[in-house]
């Protein structure tokens, strides 16, 4: 990738402009060959040739050569954002397509189409999302909403569904709020335990940061006594990840370059992430910015220092745990590792190093969950059928324990858990490495 002497203006430039035509192209590596079919959640959901990779392709194609509507409402639309981004037909697929890339840069232009997002939309993606004043905010406020009175007489007066169109419908998937004493920031520089063996970034995420702070401060445990000293920033609390595949691209930039900025600053040398969402879309910040002058190679610089936490340890060396962890784990691969990064043997090397722990196979096991960011809160119908689908897998499996890698993924799946009627723990592997 070199950078461009001809910048587009528009990041989302429309497929059948000549700015959008580089974007297309990635499109007609496509062969047809129907490899990514069986693989896709949505085509296995349907069985339609429209909701498969190959289908929604297709649809591309015929968009950009005027041959079908991209209108909102249309099929074209639809099947635009049925689509998780899940990035399985990448993995499969013959001719490289990159599947999320179409995705993010389609959904963009469907953006501009459909007008400005709703209010709670622009308001969670633009503000909270990014801020950690907000993040709390957010966390205070749900906590308030879902544990007092308060929330059933907002909720009477019709005010919450006013501020935020269809929340109520939504309640069972509000997620446990923390105590605030249990969603503390960590320091912004931790020293490591023993001999120093270097410096290494670590961004506590931006949902991950009020709702499952407990695996951030594993993480760091694990890192520093493995004598790494640990150095964080705040803000931007995001790495953008959300925005992108909600079509957002002209903020997902905004905050790729902020957090690069923030990267340099600490001087490190790695940038360690414990979700695979995350991980995965700052090593793709070279192609959200391969049109902005200067910072490809900046974009490619914090790309190649980065790394999963299980893949870190894994390359860099850790110590075993000492105390055993007597348990029946199975392990589901996130989407964003597994088909995003190809990292799959390392966290299962480390929950296999725990003196006493099972690993029990796990069928379907790099299959969605169904979380796919934003998608739980807007396509909650199809999210729920994939994720009953994978509770029985993981009932079969007979663990008591699942381990898994992405914040997303963890929450969707205690949420599973309680649909299904399971007395099932999720955890990060990192937790299970942990020695507390
Ligand atoms: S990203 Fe996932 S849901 Fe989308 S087309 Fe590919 S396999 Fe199907
Ligand atoms: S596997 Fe790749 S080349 Fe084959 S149909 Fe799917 S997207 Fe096209």
């Amino acid at each position: 990738m070199t950078e461009p002497a001809v910048l587009p203006k528009d990041p989302c430039a429309d497929f059948a402009s000549a700015e959008g035509r580089a974007h297309f192209a990635r499109s007609l590596d496509c062969v047809h060959c129907g490899l990514c079919l069986p693989v896709c959640p949505t085509y296995q959901l349907t069985g339609n040739e429209a909701s498969s990779p190959r289908g929604r392709i297709y649809m591309m194609r015929a968009v950009a050569d005027g041959r079908i509507s991209a209108e909102p409402g249309s099929t074209y639309d639809n099947e635009l954002h049925f689509c998780l981004v899940c990035r399985a037909c990448e993995t499969v697929c013959p001719s490289g397509v990159q599947m999320e890339a179409l995705v993010e840069h389609a959904r963009c232009e469907m953006n501009k189409k459909t007008g400005p997002p709703s209010r709670a939309r622009r308001f969670l993606l633009r503000t909270v999302l990014p801020d950690r004043k907000w993040l709390r905010r957010a966390a205070d406020a749900t906590a308030i909403y879902s544990k007092t009175p308060i929330g059933k007489i907002l909720r009477k007066l019709g005010i919450v569904d006013w501020l935020f169109p269809g929340a109520t419908a939504r309640e069972a998937l509000m997620p446990h709020v923390p105590k605030r004493e249990h969603r503390r920031d960590l320091p912004a520089l931790l020293p490591p335990v023993g001999e120093k063996r270097g410096r290494v970034a670590f961004q506590e995420g931006c949902v991950a940061s009020q709702l499952l702070q407990d695996i951030n401060e594993a993480t760091v445990r694990v890192l520093t006594r493995n004598g790494w000293e640990v150095s964080l920033w705040k803000n931007p609390s995001c790495c953008g990840a959300l925005h992108a595949h909600a079509g957002d691209l002209e903020f997902a930039r905004e905050l790729a370059k902020k957090n690069i900025e923030e990267f340099e600053k600490t001087k490190a040398d790695f940038f360690i992430l414990n979700s695979a969402g995350c991980g995965s879309h700052i090593k793709n910040y070279a192609r959200l910015l391969e049109v902005e002058t200067g910072w490809l190679h900046r974009a490619k610089e914090i790309a190649a220092k980065t790394r999963d936490i299980g893949e870190f340890l894994v390359e860099t060396g850790y110590k075993p745990r000492n105390g055993p962890r007597a348990l029946r784990v199975a392990y589901d691969e996130p989407c964003h590792l597994v088909h995003g990064q190809r990292v799959s043997a390392q966290p299962k090397q480390l929950l296999q190093s725990i003196p006493g722990l099972q690993l029990v196979p796990l069928a379907g096991a790099t299959d969605c969950c169904g979380a796919a960011g934003l998608y739980s809160l807007e396509r909650t119908t199809d999210s729920m059928a994939i994720l009953d689908g994978k509770m029985q897998q993981i009932r079969a499996s007979g663990c008591e324990v699942l381990a898994t890698g992405n914040p997303g993924c963890i929450l969707q799946y205690r949420l599973g858990a309680r649909r299904a009627g399971m007395n099932l723990q999720i955890m990060h592997p990192i937790q299970l490495l942990d020695e507390g």
